[in-house]
Formats: C-alpha cells, sequence, structure tokens
C-alpha cells in the first residue's frame, strides 16, 4: 500500500482524509486505497493534489461524500477508521525503512526541496549561480603577474614571454575552497615543440593543486604530466585529448582540503575531471601541493585561495571559464561508520 494517513479531518458533515502517496507509487495505489474505503460502503466524492510536497513527494486530500443523514455521518466515520486501521497495517513493513536513513526519513516530505538552479541554455554555458571567470570579453575577474592576457575575437591566449617580460601566469581575483568548473582550451596548432613543452598550461586550484593542460595528441611524455593527470600525482584515466587547434572542454569538481588546528591532515584535497566528457579523473584523493620532480605534500592553508592558470611559457588559448562555489553539502558524501 503506497498511501500513508497523515491527517484526518471532520467539517461538518464532510470527512477529508489525508493521504501521503509514496514518489514510488502511483495514484492507482491511492486508488486502492479509495477502493477499500467504497468496500466499507462509502464513496469516494473526489479526490485533490493539495500540491508537491518536498522530495516528490505529493500530498493527495480525499474528500468523502458529504452524508445527509446523520446515520450516515456515523457510517461514514466509521468506515474512515477502519480504512485507517487497514492502511496503516499494510505500511508498517514501510514505516521501519523509514527510520533508517541517515539525514533524515526515507522520503521524508518535509525535506527541503533542492535550490533551483537555472542552467544555461546551451550546454557548456555557465549556469545561473555561476561566478564567469572569462565570457570572451573581460579578464576583469584576473590579475596577471606581468599584466592581463590580450583577448582577441573572444578567446584569450597566454602571450609569448618575450612580449610578457617573463613568466606571467593568470591569478583569480576571487577566492575559492570547494567548486565546479568549466573551461574550454585550445592548444597551439600546428604543435612546434615536444612532451612538456607543447601546449603546456595548468589550472592550478587554490594556487597548490595542478589539474595539468597539454597538447596530449599525439605527444609521448611522462603520464603524471600529460593532459587530464594530476600533475606529478596521478595519470588520466585514459587519453581522451583532441588534435591540437581543437577546443577542448574540462569539467573539474575540486574538493579543498580539511586541516585541523594543528595544522595537520584531517582530508586530502580531491578531485574528479571530465576532459572532453570523458572522465579522467574520479574523485582521485590529491597528493598535496604540485611540485615539479618531488614527492607533493600538504602544508596547512585557509579554506578559500585564488585559481591561477599556469604560463609555460606556450601560447594556450581560453574561453567560457565559470565556476560554481559549492556548499558543504557537496563534500563529504561518505557513510559514516553504522552506515547511517
Ligand atoms: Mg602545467
Amino acid at each position: 500500500m503506497g498511501c500513508v494517513p497523515v491527517a484526518q479531518r471532520h467539517a461538518g458533515p464532510t470527512v477529508a482524509l489525508a493521504v501521503q502517496i509514496r514518489p514510488d507509487h502511483s495514484f492507482r495505489d491511492c486508488r486502492r486505497f479509495a477502493f477499500k474505503l467504497r468496500q466499507f460502503g462509502e464513496p469516494l466524492n473526489r479526490a485533490s493534489n493539495v500540491g508537491n510536497g518536498h522530495a516528490g513527494y505529493r500530498r493527495r486530500i480525499l474528500m468523502l461524500a458529504e452524508p445527509t443523514a446523520r446515520k450516515d455521518t456515523q457510517n461514514l466515520r466509521q468506515s474512515v477508521r477502519m480504512a485507517l486501521v487497514v492502511v496503516t497495517a499494510a505500511s508498517a513493513a514501510e514505516r521501519v525503512d523509514l527510520a533508517v536513513q541517515r539525514d533524515g526519513r526515507v522520503h521524508d516530505a518535509d525535506r527541503p526541496a533542492p535550490v533551483v538552479v537555472t542552467p544555461a541554455a546551451a550546454p557548456g554555458g555557465a549556469p545561473a549561480d555561476a561566478v564567469v571567470l572569462f565570457d570572451g570579453r573581460s579578464t576583469d575577474a584576473w590579475r596577471g603577474d606581468r599584466g592581463a592576457w590580450p583577448v582577441e575575437n573572444g578567446v584569450m591566449t597566454i602571450p609569448s614571454r618575450a612580449k610578457s617580460g617573463g613568466e606571467n601566469n593568470l591569478v583569480s581575483r576571487q577566492s575559492f575552497g570547494d567548486v565546479q568548473l568549466h573551461l574550454e582550451f585550445r592548444s597551439p596548432n600546428p604543435p612546434t615543440k615536444t612532451s612538456q613543452d607543447r601546449g603546456n598550461s595548468g589550472i592550478w586550484f587554490m594556487q597548490r593543486y595542478e589539474v595539468q593542460i597539454l597538447d596530449g595528441y599525439r605527444n609521448p611524455t611522462y603520464a603524471d604530466g600529460t593532459v587530464g593527470a594530476v600533475y606529478g600525482w596521478k595519470p588520466p584515466l585514459v587519453n581522451a585529448a583532441r588534435r591540437p587547434g581543437e577546443w577542448q572542454s574540462y569539467d573539474i569538481v575540486f574538493e579543498r582540503p580539511r586541516f585541523n588546528a594543528d595544522g595537520t591532515l584531517l582530508r586530502p584535497a580531491y578531485v574528479t575531471a571530465l576532459l572532453n566528457g570523458v572522465l579522467v579523473q574520479n574523485h582521485q584523493a590529491m597528493l598535496g601541493t604540485t611540485i615539479w620532480r618531488q614527492v607533493a605534500g600538504y602544508k596547512a592553508h585557509g579554506d578559500a585561495a585564488p585559481i591561477q592558470l599556469q604560463d609555460h611559457d606556450s601560447p594556450v588559448a581560453f574561453r567560457n571559464i565559470w565556476v560554481r562555489p559549492l556548499t558543504e553539502a557537496a563534500v563529504a558524501q561518505d557513510l559514516t561508520k553504522d552506515g547511517r
């Protein structure tokens, strides 16, 4: 039985019975309930939704017949009482299940509904709650060590070091902790160099933890340094690189590390990354601050820091960069020790 009675109200001769319908049960289940009422000799006058509850719940009011005679009213009330006993007994097993979930009862109608976020009109676009870091026009969201990267035709390209006067990383003015990031990049075409000198850049979360950008198309290099790698630590699960000159997309979820009050590591950073829609890192723990040719380690830092795009002296181009800061609810989804 999918209908769970939650309230009963007598208003004059009318008896209203509110029932709660589990999302995985259909209106048919409720009709079965209504049929049980009819078995007790009372017609169902009308049934109406009273709104969609949280988590897909529906509440429905069954308005029973309005008897005119006092005797009929007594019969009706008796029928409802008996039906309640039947339905309550039928749903007793379900109620055992309802009690075991960690954050609330299963299908709890009072659980807050998810916040509405309007997605972009086109795939890859910034949703309504995103912080847009580059939309093809302005580089105001960034500061460069040696000035902004030039923008032309909606595309931002790493300038040559001869022009900028030296290494010129781009740093977001806003700081972030846990984020979802979208970014599109294009490796130089035709490629002119090899290995780590071909289309090298990188996304440095919190200016510390690098997800590598490289021209990974037929460009042999060390596995933990190719595109999709957690640089110096984890090679990508697969090589999903497009050819140089083609636009490529990164969609990354980064969870910042947590530290104890004494500065020791409580929980490492984690990264999930899709390159061109292909999973290359799946909730991968990061080893620590990215460092060349050394084993990474952690040093305690604050909860937020800028995102940095790396200048590795290669004219990689960028467009459509946005992030969504994530709430604590998006992090630490592990079950507790008792699974609740
Ligand atoms: Mg790099």
